[in-house]
């Protein structure tokens, strides 16, 4: 099955029709070694079943994607490589096989789906065989012509039949619609009806003995190429073949291929004279030949192969190279300057163009000179540069009411009749001759002549009296057009000026960047009043402007054209309306159309027709019959009005190399869906690039593509014709399919999009036991931890806890010291003045409210300051401290004991009566008169005086303490280290 061509675009053939057709180049692309033809000549040509295009040549096969040529040479050394490398003949079965025809080497078929050939043995010469022509048998079998005969090969079944017949070597083998077998040899031609098993001879006209090619047209005409008699033909209604073409060249020239090339049109190629296009309809013949002038003709004229592909496009394999020509819509044709040739343009470069009523082209070149030219013929006179005209630039051709013509060149304004003679030098009044005439224009009766310094003059042309001599601030004219009305508009090198041409008032419209609506260039080199009245305005930099109207302040307005609406290029040379009303513009980088409803820009290219692309400012014309014709840098380009259809072709997307693991995959049976599996990527070759193209061959840099991963890509990646690659690396395991998508050159996609099914294999790592083992392993780790955590976390409490009650009870222990030290005299560890105090208030209260006794004893030390002053401070301290502890030794339990002063101490004995008060005191006394302090060797003892007193009723602690101070008085009168007692206050 075919992959879905679709062809929806009118038309086929792009030939000029009888118009032009001698004159319009068929216009290639020529490729060749430096674009990566493996052999410089290619000899055979096929389209396989996938789309792509096979070129054999005389070193080598190559395989053509639309933008690169994929090469197989022969190599003995590696099996499945091409078995020869001088290829004779490319043949595509029914069946889609790619059948190799070797020079040397015999038969070999291309088994894609292993990217490998396979040598078919075909009988005892086998490897030193010359296959000269293939042809299907129609039931799946081959007919093989060679130089010993012809045989029949049974490809299922791998058998060979020789026959006896013919007696001589086979150039050519064609099979009818209806069956019958056709088979030109170097010495005649033969036919096998079909059902028949007899060959019988057909008759050839006199000296067309050796036949080259053979072809059965769409009409069921059979076309016969000779080896020395050029090109017959035989009806279907006749059986006599008839010469083609009146042609010297064809009549006797040597056809080795033959291919329709459009509806009504076969091309036959020559060796040596390039290729005779035949119109089946009207029986004219054109040559299409090799110029070596023009770089987009014919590669060369020794033509060996022909192939017309399904978007019927044509590929020529000649000496010189590949040759493309794309097939287009037939409605832009190319007149090629080739200087050389006879009846042909006479310079490269035409810079003024005129058509004339007569419907006759006048060009004007930069070198110099004018061509008249014939659309139906060609040239048919010149006015030479040097001899009619001066050697210099023509800028500006019009042509009068009486059908002659102005020409303005750099050195003056000419005149010549309507069939280009007697050419002379025009004089106008006041103007210098010579001066340079860059603009004309008739109109009216008035000749409008425009120069480069000297303005604009309106002429009488019989007289040369000037009419007009409008005011102009620049005199650089570029282009001189009848608007509606009175209006002559004229475009200058300092924007756009209207002329009155009833009042004679001068309007100056300039360009202003800061006014979108303004006039959108400063340089006016086209002018064009379309159907509408409208003034369309080409300028050099600021594409075009149409005139839309006028501001409230009667300011022009323009609507602007430029390259963000499509134009290809912001100079517009020249603008043209076609005889549909159609706006064409010639810029600095080709042609592009303009809808004069919509204003939508469409650019035009090669693969539309429009081989041009350089136009010149200001040379442009439409003919009579409503052809926009423009000169650029190398030709003439011809638009006829028509609809200009669509690109609709559906290319067929394939993958032209794959890759997995950096390893080349064969790619035939993914691009045909017959692969019985997915395309597996092992782990360790883990990666996948596939690059593809969209075969279609008109403008592949135009084609765009997009793909995705389904099962990895969210959505879909679009590419253009630079990136025609989709790499995946490290994939994780499971299956996927790549699908990609391609679209023509006009960015329409084809419905049908490619699947490539892909599956990753999971490594060892990856696969289901490991993961499970994995999974255990984690299951019991996450448990472990969890658990290790747990009893970290409660080990951690109770430490916590531990460490808050050690806390808390160091914490309290220090309170209770902080406690102590407030209430406790550091050096004695008796109870300080202030505790003491309190505490003795609070026993003293207690007593008198239960009436208990409660004694006093107050002591100090006897002679103490002499302690100090015989051992010092330090010494006394010791002693204090030494006293301190032997009260605080001496104290019952509920007795307080304190120090109130220096070396004075008191101690309160609660329940106790004067009596019992005495007796302590007696007994401290005596302990602190016989402890002693050792202070640097020597002992030191002191006494105490002690008085003591009882609690009286009604009693507070100042008065108690005050009653006991007196006997403390009486004790040290008394002599000291006594103890004396005050009775209660009664
Ligand atoms: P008396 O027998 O009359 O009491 O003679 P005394 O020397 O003890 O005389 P007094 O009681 O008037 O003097 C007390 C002396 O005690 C005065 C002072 O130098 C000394 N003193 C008071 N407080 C301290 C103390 O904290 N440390 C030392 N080393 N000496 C003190
Ligand atoms: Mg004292
Ligand atoms: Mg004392």
């Amino acid at each position: 099955m075919l992959l879905g061509w679709l062809l929806l675009a009118a038309g086929a053939s792009d030939a000029a029709g009888p118009r032009w057709s001698d004159l319009a180049a068929t216009v290639f692309h020529n490729y060749g070694r430096d674009q990566g033809l493996p052999h410089p000549v290619p000899t055979a040509l096929a389209q396989d079943r996938d789309g792509f295009i096979w070129i054999g040549t005389q070193g080598g096969l190559a395989r053509w994607d639309g933008y690169r040529f994929h090469s197989y040479k022969a190599d003995p050394t590696k099996p499945g490589s091409l078995h020869d490398d001088w290829i004779q003949l490319l043949h595509v079965d029914r069946a889609g096989r790619l059948w190799v025809g070797g020079g040397a080497a015999g038969l070999a078929r291309y088994h894609a789906a292993r990217d490998r050939f396979v040598p078919v043995p075909i009988g005892p010469t086998e490897g030193r065989i010359h296959i000269g022509a293939i042809a299907d048998d129609g039931r799946g079998g081959l007919w093989i012509g060679s130089d010993d005969g012809l045989r029949h090969l049974d490809p299922a079944r791998g058998t060979v039949r020789p026959t006896t017949f013919p007696p001589a070597p086979v150039r050519a083998l064609l099979r009818e619609a209806r069956g019958a077998l056709w088979v030109g040899t170097t010495r005649g031609l033969w036919r096998r009806a079909a059902g028949a098993t007899a060959f019988a001879p057909v008759p050839l006209p006199k000296g067309a003995t050796g036949v080259g090619a053979l072809f059965q047209d769409g009409d069921g005409r059979i076309w016969v190429g000779t080896l020395r008699r050029g090109l017959l033909v035989i009806d279907p209604t006749g059986t006599a073949p008839r010469p083609i073409g009146g042609e010297a060249i064809l009549s006797t020239g040597s056809v080795s291929t033959i291919s329709a090339a459009g509806p009504h049109e076969i091309w036959a190629g020559l060796r040596g004279n390039g290729i005779a296009s035949v119109d089946t309809a009207t029986g004219r013949v054109r040559l299409i030949r090799h110029d070596r002038s023009v770089a987009n003709s014919l590669a060369h004229n020794d033509v060996w192969a022909l192939l017309r592909d399904r978007a019927g496009s044509l590929w020529v394999g000649s000496t010189g190279g590949l040759s493309y020509h794309p097939r287009t819509a037939g409605l832009i044709s190319t007149i090629l300057a080739s200087p050389g040739q006879a009846g042909g343009l006479s310079a490269s470069d035409p810079l003024s163009l005129l058509a004339t009523r007569d419907g006759r082209l006048w060009l004007g070149y930069l070198d110099g000179g004018v061509d008249l030219v014939d659309p139906a013929g060609g040239r048919i006179a010149a006015l030479r540069p040097g001899t009619s005209l001066p050697p210099d630039v023509v800028f500006a051709m019009a042509e009068a009411e009486d059908g002659s013509v102005h020409i303005g060149t750099r050195r003056g304004l000419y005149h010549a009749d309507r069939l280009g003679r007697a050419a002379r030098l025009v004089t106008i009044a006041g103007r210098d001759p010579h001066a340079a005439v860059t603009a004309l224009a008739h109109d009216a009766g008035i000749l409008w002549v425009g120069g480069d310094d000297s303005g604009l003059l309106g002429v009488a042309p019989a007289t040369g009296r000037v009419i007009f001599r409008p005011r102009l601030a620049d005199g650089g004219i570029a282009v001189i057009r009848r608007g509606k009305g009175n209006d002559l508009w004229i475009g200058s090198r300092n924007g756009l000026y209207r002329l009155d041409l009833a009042t004679r008032a001068v309007e100056h419209i300039a360009p202003d960047p800061a006014d979108a609506a303004a006039l959108p260039g400063r340089f006016v080199v086209a002018l064009l009043v379309d159907r509408q009245g409208r003034l369309w305005a080409g300028t050099f930099g600021g594409g075009l402007g149409v005139m839309t109207g006028r501001g409230a302040d009667g300011r022009p307005r323009f609507r602007k054209i430029g390259v963000a609406q499509g134009l290809p290029h912001a100079n517009v040379d020249s603008l043209q309306m076609d005889g549909a009303g159609t706006i064409w513009a010639g810029t600095d980088d080709g042609l592009a159309r303009i809808d004069p409803a919509t204003l939508a820009v469409r650019a035009l290219r090669q693969a539309d027709g429009s081989a041009l692309i350089d136009y010149f400012a200001g040379a442009g014309a439409t003919s009579a019959t409503g052809e926009a014709l423009f000169g650029a840098k190398g030709g003439v380009t011809i638009v006829r009005p028509g609809r200009l259809p669509h690109w609709t072709l559906q290319p067929p997307l394939v993958i032209t190399d794959l890759r997995v693991g950096g390893v080349s995959v064969p790619v035939a049976s993914f691009n045909r869906g017959t692969s019985i599996g997915p395309l597996t990527l092992t782990p360790e070759g883990n990666s996948l690039a596939v690059e593809f193209a969209a075969l279609d061959f008109t403008a592949p840099e135009r084609n765009r593509y997009a793909y995705r991963l389904d099962g990895f890509d969210r959505d879909w990646t679009e590419t253009d014709a630079n990136r025609r690659l989709a790499i995946y690396t490290n994939l994780p395991p499971g299956d996927y399919v790549l699908r990609l998508r391609g679209s023509n050159r006009a960015g329409v996609w084809a419905e049908r999009e490619l699947s490539l099914p892909v599956r990753v294999m999971p490594a060892w790592y990856q696969r289901l036991w490991f993961r499970l083992a994995m999974a255990v392993a984690a299951l019991l780790a996450i448990v472990a931890i969890v658990r290790w955590r747990t009893r970290y976390l409660r080990d951690r409490q109770a430490d916590l806890e531990r460490q808050i009650t050690e806390r808390t009870a160091a914490l309290r222990a220090a309170n209770d010291r902080l406690g102590q030290l407030a209430m406790t005299d550091p050096l004695t560890g008796c109870a300080n003045r202030r505790h003491f105090m309190a505490r003795a208030e609070e026993l003293i209260a207690a007593a008198q409210r239960d009436g208990q006794p409660l004694s006093l004893a107050i002591l100090d030390l006897d002679e103490f300051k002499q302690v100090n002053d015989h051992h010092g401070h330090p010494g006394g301290d010791a002693v204090l401290a030494r006293t301190g502890r032997t009260i605080l030794d001496q104290a019952a339990p509920g007795e307080v004991a304190g120090r109130i002063g220096g070396e004075e101490f008191a101690l309160l004995m609660p329940n106790t009566g004067l009596a019992d008060a005495r007796r302590r005191a007696e007994q401290l006394r005596e302990a602190i008169g016989a402890g002693s302090v050792e202070i640097d060797g020597e002992r030191i003892a002191v006494t105490t005086s002690m008085g003591v007193a009882r609690l009286g009723r009604g009693d507070d602690f100042s008065r108690l303490y005050a009653r006991a101070d007196a006997a403390l008085y009486t004790a040290k009168d008394g002599g000291r280290n006594r103890v004396e007692l005050v009775p209660p206050a009664e």
